[in-house]
């Protein structure tokens, strides 16, 4: 299950499906490490937290600024790109590389 946490995006009243659901909205992981960058988690962050095993074999949760999962998918060059246009106009539907 994909757990998500900070402000809800593209924006509050519109929001992606992965985000769309309040009872997977967990506390912002403040200080942990983004999975990707490495960088610790900010309190004004928005993100989304996967599961994953460990190397001990233990569940455990790596956490992802939705900066750097959009890297995942979005070429580097247009990810502010994109986040910009999500923004400002999320289409039809909402979700568009976001679901
Ligand atoms: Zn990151």
């Amino acid at each position: 299950m994909t757990l998500w946490w900070g402000e809800p995006w593209p924006r509050p009243d519109f929001r992606a499906s992965v985000c769309a659901d309040d009872a997977q909205r967990v506390e912002v992981p403040v200080g942990e490490p983004c999975a990707r960058c490495g960088l610790a988690v900010g309190g004004g962050d928005q993100g989304v937290s996967l599961a994953h095993l460990g190397e001990d074999g233990q569940l455990g949760r790596s956490h992802f600024t939705i900066e750097c999962f959009l890297r995942e998918v979005v070429p580097e060059p247009l990810v502010s790109e994109v986040i910009d246009q999500m923004r400002k106009d999320p289409g039809p539907d909402g979700l568009g590389v976001w679901a």
